[in-house]
């Protein structure tokens, strides 16, 4: 089977993936109470807990109220104000089983939260569980809405609705390349090395070029840029990654309208002139010499 190269290189989800698995889990757990927590291992919980305190920090009992996303992190909240924060790292997975049914992978499951409607506590609504086979995915525990508001506050704006001004104002003062300050989840929240690529393109803008000489009309089309792309790749459920699948087990089919990301060495399909390969941030990077400058 011939391939495209990104269904098979190990990359972190980025923001429209975890929009699509958010998607794909709202319905199964807002307004479900968690009847039990199975713990498979405790490391993966930060801050660290007692191992008898763990099961609570997990939200046991509690009631789901909101699944919200910041950045590349999805916030499961509590009716309470606790919450649980999911970074799903290079290869996490969040998936749902429908009452009776069984996991595709049994292995390297490291939680999981059994689900009952309030209103028939007795039968089980679905299973939530979380999977990480090379566990550089997170759970993230907070006490309370405090807790949560102190870690968004360490986040940019979120990518999905940056304004020109704001990029602007975040991002012109910086002697870093364009793209090393797009990658800064600080400066901005969800934008990863394939959007950064595809929106530095879109806008005409060499990825190297320094953050300070992009002039207010580029901050403009770059913030424009970042939007669509994001959004268009909302919209087909995320590229398709080797390890990513959302909570339903689909696979995202966004792969096939990257312009650059992963064909360094093909034609611009802009302008036909040769992509480029290089590394900026220690990322690799593929921009067209002849669209963008
Ligand atoms: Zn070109």
């Amino acid at each position: 089977v011939n391939l495209p190269f990104a269904l098979w290189s190990p990359l972190l989800p980025e923001l429209p993936e975890v929009e699509s698995v958010r998607h794909s889990l709202l319905p199964h757990l807002i307004g479900r109470q968690v009847a039990r927590v199975i713990i498979g291992r405790t490391d993966i919980v930060t801050p660290p807990a007692a191992e008898s305190h763990l099961p609570a920090h997990m939200l046991q009992g509690q009631v789901l109220q909101r699944l919200d996303r910041i950045g590349k992190q999805l916030l499961l909240h509590a009716a309470s104000g606790q919450a649980i924060g999911i970074h799903l790292g290079m290869t996490g997975q969040c998936t749902v089983l429908r009452p009776g049914e069984q996991p595709e992978r049994s292995d390297h499951i490291h939680m999981r939260w059994q689900l009952v409607d309030p209103a028939r506590p007795a039968e089980s609504s679905a299973e939530l569980l979380f999977r990480d086979p090379r566990r550089f995915g997170e759970l993230r525990w907070f006490a309370c809405p405090e807790a949560v508001a102190t870690f968004a506050a360490r986040l940019g704006p979120d990518a999905l609705a940056i304004t020109g001004q704001d990029l602007f104002e975040r991002a012109h003062s910086s002697r870093r390349a364009i793209k090393a300050v797009l990658l800064d989840q600080a400066v901005l929240a969800g934008v990863g090395n394939i959007y950064a690529d595809e929106a530095l393109h879109a806008s005409h803008i060499r990825p190297r070029r320094a953050a300070t000489r992009v002039t207010r009309a580029e901050y403009e089309s770059l913030a424009a840029a970042i939007r669509a792309v994001l959004t268009s790749a909302v919209t087909a459920g995320g590229s398709t990654l080797r390890d990513y699948l959302d909570a339903d087990g689909n696979r995202g089919s966004f792969a096939a309208a990257h312009r650059v990301y992963g064909r360094g060495g093909q034609p611009c399909l802009t302008c036909s002139a040769t992509l480029k390969q290089c590394q900026v941030a220690q990322r690799t990077t593929v921009f067209c010499t002849n669209c963008q400058r």
